[in-house]
């Protein structure tokens, strides 16, 4: 599904086939979940593959790797362009980029000295999502800051959300809406968390959340659009009044949400300041400058 015969990935200085590619059993990264990614998206812009926001991803992955103490050489500029190589070699426009930075053979528990960087592709349809998502509180706290860097982009963190999704599906939602450890909302298992009431957005406060991509580009379509907003911790007993809400992040995009608990939100979608902004992102990525007199 991710790979077939012909597809090249970039390890270590090399591009090489997929399924040849091997890795060793005895890295920190596969039995401590101790590495760094990245989830970046790609798009056909006029016949060529265009990243979006491919500088922001890579500070990200950088700073990611910073924080948990992994030493990491590459610059932001190199890594660029090495993605667009690794799409070029696989003739890919419409596509998923995925950077792992990841380390070797080590049993103890020490910061490494030596990592290995890959950076491999996959064709991810360009299609817009009508869907709207059902939404279970979800059990799990998002990891507590004292505990990780929840800023990083860290493997192991995703234990986390993989546990979150797990339950969601299991109780019959789509996904999970998480806290962070004072009860607050904190985001999805993969995606940042926006509300709106009375024509205006919330979305709560970096801190205990993944500082998303997204999140910062809905935040400028704010600014752009002239659509109030506010930063700040939001109680999900709050969220019984609210009009609308969506996730937002690389793979999904911008999403709404049908409902939490299964209350649903005061307004249809259609009639929200996230359906405006769905479609000013989806405009924004694939380079279609949006027009304002929808977005009015
Ligand atoms: N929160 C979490 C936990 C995530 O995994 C992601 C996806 N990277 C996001 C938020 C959204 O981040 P971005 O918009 O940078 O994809």
């Amino acid at each position: 599904m991710y790979y077939d015969k012909n597809t090249v990935l970039f390890n270590n200085g090399k591009f090489l086939k997929a399924s040849e590619v091997t890795t060793d059993l005895y890295g920190q990264t596969l039995h401590y979940g101790y590495g760094a990614f990245e989830g970046i998206r790609s798009y056909e812009a006029s016949g060529k593959a265009k990243i979006f926001k491919a500088k922001e991803h890579y500070e990200r992955l950088k700073r990611s790797c910073d924080l948990i103490h992994i030493p990491f050489g590459y610059s932001v500029k190199e890594m660029e362009e090495l993605s667009y190589e690794v799409l070029k070699r696989n003739d890919l426009q419409d596509a998923y980029l995925r950077p792992l930075v990841y380390c070797d053979p080590n049993m103890s528990l020490n910061k490494p000295t030596k990592v290995n960087f890959m950076i491999c592709a996959w064709k991810w349809g360009n299609y817009l999502g009508d869907k709207l998502l059902r939404l279970c509180l979800s059990s799990y706290q998002r990891p507590n800051p004292r505990s990780v860097k929840v800023e990083a982009k860290a493997c192991g963190h995703y234990v986390n959300s993989i546990l979150a999704t797990v339950e969601a599906k299991e109780k019959g939602f789509d996904e999970g809406l998480l806290l962070d450890m004072y009860g607050n909302i904190a985001e999805g298992p993969g995606a940042n968390f926006f509300c709106e009431k009375n024509g205006k957005l919330f979305t709560p406060p970096l801190g205990n959340i993944l500082p998303g991509i997204t999140r910062a580009t809905v935040l400028e379509l704010c600014d752009e659009l002239n659509l109030p907003y506010e930063v700040r911790h939001l109680q999900p007993s709050e969220l019984l009044s609210m009009d609308g809400a969506f996730f937002c992040g690389t793979a999904a995009e911008v999403i709404g949400i049908e409902s939490v608990n299964d209350v649903s939100f005061q307004k249809p979608w259609s009639k929200t300041l996230g359906a405006k902004l769905q479609q000013a992102y989806s405009e924004l990525v694939r380079e279609k400058k949006y027009r304002s007199e929808r977005i009015k």
